[in-house]
């Protein structure tokens, strides 16, 4: 289907002898942001781990634009636009803000790019551009975070996926972030696949969301939906 931008469709993955995910089925369309939401050790990470190339499926297809893509390599999937922020940030400490910027722009395209890319990056987080000479690992959790989201946009992601982005930190910082992806989602028709385990910040800025439990995808639907679900409520938003 043409509005599927993005489509996993019977995703099959194993940690070797140990299935993990199981016939995984989910899209996205151009410019949605969708909400993963689970339990520890449900599944989340590897799934979007194996959409961006760093994790190998057993079976399945993931495409992108209707491309096959599941057996790209990783290089494959990020010229693809098929970008990962891993969670926990995974910043090269030792390496200035500016410097690992830098490194998010590896894909040709995104290398030509770099200069604009990293001056619209500064009109979003101001911040950044202040410490841009400043050693990654000296900076707090939530400049860290907005770091390891520009180093995601540097590669010119087409679909972007954030992984547990608001662990550690303060609400009004994940508030901010989550407001500047939602802003670019809708000006640049940016798709976002976020994995929260904030379920309610998660499902206030998504579009549609999937609920992952061992492996499966047990519930799907609107944000509105799934906030509304008595099952969702109970699991999730504690009410
Ligand atoms: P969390 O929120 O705790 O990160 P998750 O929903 O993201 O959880 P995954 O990290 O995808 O879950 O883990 C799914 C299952 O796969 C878990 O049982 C986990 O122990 C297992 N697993 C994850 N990574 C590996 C690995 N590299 N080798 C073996 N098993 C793994």
């Amino acid at each position: 289907m043409a509005d599927k931008y993005f489509e996993v469709n019977n995703l099959n993955v194993k940690y070797g002898d140990i299935q993990v995910l199981w016939d995984i089925n989910f899209y996205a369309k151009k410019g949605e942001i969708i909400a993963i939401v689970g339990s520890n050790g449900a599944g989340k990470s590897t799934t979007v781990k194996t959409c961006a190339g760093l994790v190998r499926a057993e079976s399945g297809s993931i495409k992108m634009e209707g491309r096959e893509i599941a057996k790209g390599t990783c290089r494959q999937f990020i010229d693809q636009g098929v970008i990962l922020i891993p969670e926990g940030r995974q910043l090269f400490a030792g390496m200035t803000v500016y410097e690992n910027l830098e490194m998010g722009a590896s894909s040709p395209e995104a290398k030509k790019k770099k200069k604009d890319t990293m001056e619209q990056i500064f009109t979003w987080f101001p911040k950044l551009k202040e410490r841009k000479n400043q050693l990654a690992g000296t900076l707090s959790g939530g400049e860290q975070q907005m770091v390891a989201f520009s180093r995601g946009m540097m590669g010119l992601p087409r679909l972007l996926m954030m992984d547990e982005p608001s662990l550690g930190l303060a609400p009004n910082i994940v508030d901010n972030i989550f407001s500047i992806a939602k802003g670019i989602a809708k000006e640049s028709g940016l798709t976002i696949i976020l994995v929260e385990q904030d379920v309610r910040k998660a499902l206030k800025i998504a579009n549609r969301g999937y609920v992952v439990e061992n492996g499966q995808i047990t519930l799907e639907g609107t944000a509105e939906q799934l906030m509304n679900d008595p099952e969702v409520k109970k699991a999730y938003l504690g009410v």
